[in-house]
C-alpha cells in the first residue's frame, strides 16, 4: 500500500490553473523531494496533501485511505513550514506538546514523546524557553520536534531551511536525514534548492509550471534527464 497516492491533482486559483494534473505514488518510508522553480506549484501541492487547500480535481490517498474530505488534523500528517509557525507566548515544551494536548493525549504520554523528540533534536536545554529566546536553527528544530511528537504517518516539509544561514542549513539538513533514518518515516520535502534535493531524496519529483517533468532517483535524473529543463535544473546547482 502506498504511503501517499496522488491522482490527477488539479488546482486553479480563479482563471489560473497552477497544478495541471499531478500523479504520484510514494512508498512507505520513502523520502521524496519536490523540486522546481519558484511559483511552479510546490507549496500548493503540499498544502493539498496536508488538507490546508482543496484541489479543484483529483484524489489524495494517505495510507490507502482517500482523504479529500478529511480535515488536516485527522490525516495523520505533520507539516514543517519555512517560517516555523511557533506560538510566541508558549514555551518550547508547550509548543511541541500543543497538538497532542488538543487531540486529547494523556499528559504522561505527551511528556514521554517530548522527551524522546527533544533528545533526538538536542533540544533538552531549551524546553522552558520561549521561541524569541532561540536562534533560527533552534526554532526550526522545535518546529521539527513538534512534528515528530505527533508520530505522523507522513511528514511534509515546505522549504524548512530557507530562512537559515548556510552553515545551519547543512546541519539541519543532516538532522532531517538522520531523523528519516531513525523513524523510518515517509517524508515529502519541498525545496527549490538542487543540492538539498540531490542529497536528501530517495526520489526527486521535478515540477515545472504545474506539471511533473520527471520522477526518479537523484543520479537517474542527473545522468538521464528527460529534457532540457531537468538537465538545466539538476545539472546546475547554485
Ligand atoms: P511554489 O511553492 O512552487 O513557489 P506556490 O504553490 O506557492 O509555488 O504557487 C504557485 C502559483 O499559484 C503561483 O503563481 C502563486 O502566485 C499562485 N497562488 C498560490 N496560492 C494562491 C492563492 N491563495 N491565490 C491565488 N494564487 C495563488
Ligand atoms: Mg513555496
Amino acid at each position: 500500500m502506498d504511503a501517499l497516492k496522488l491522482e490527477n491533482i488539479r488546482k486553479s486559483f480563479g482563471q489560473v490553473e497552477v497544478l495541471k494534473g499531478i500523479d504520484l505514488e510514494v512508498a512507505d518510508g520513502e523520502f521524496v523531494v519536490f523540486v522546481g522553480p519558484s511559483g511552479c506549484g510546490k507549496s500548493t501541492l503540499l498544502r493539498i496533501i496536508a488538507g490546508l487547500e482543496d484541489a479543484t480535481a483529483g484524489d489524495v490517498a494517505i495510507g490507502g485511505v482517500r482523504v479529500n474530505t478529511v480535515p488536516p488534523a485527522k490525516r495523520g500528517i505533520a507539516m514543517v513550514f519555512q517560517t516555523y509557525a511557533l506560538y510566541p507566548h508558549l514555551s518550547v515544551r508547550d509548543n511541541m506538546g500543543l497538538g497532542l494536548k488538543q487531540s486529547g493525549a494523556p499528559a504522561a504520554e505527551i511528556a514521554r514523546r517530548i522527551e524522546i523528540a527533544s533528545t533526538m533534536l538536542s533540544l533538552e536545554p531549551y524546553l522552558a524557553r520561549r521561541p524569541a529566546e532561540l536562534s533560527g536553527g533552534q526554532r526550526q528544530r522545535v518546529a521539527i520536534g513538534r512534528a515528530v511528537v505527533r508520530e505522523p504517518k507522513l511528514f511534509l516539509f515546505d522549504e524548512p531551511l530557507s530562512n537559515l544561514d548556510a552553515a545551519l542549513r547543512v546541519n539541519t539538513r543532516l538532522e532531517i536525514a538522520q531523523l528519516h533514518k531513525r523513524l523510518s518515516a515517509t517524508m515529502i520535502y519541498v525545496t527549490h534548492d538542487q543540492v538539498e534535493a540531490m542529497t536528501l531524496a530517495d526520489r526527486i519529483v521535478v515540477l515545472n509550471a504545474g506539471r511533473v517533468e520527471q520522477i526518479g532517483a537523484p543520479m537517474e535524473l542527473y545522468n538521464n534527464p528527460a529534457n532540457e529543463f531537468v538537465a538545466g535544473f539538476i545539472g546546475s546547482p547554485k
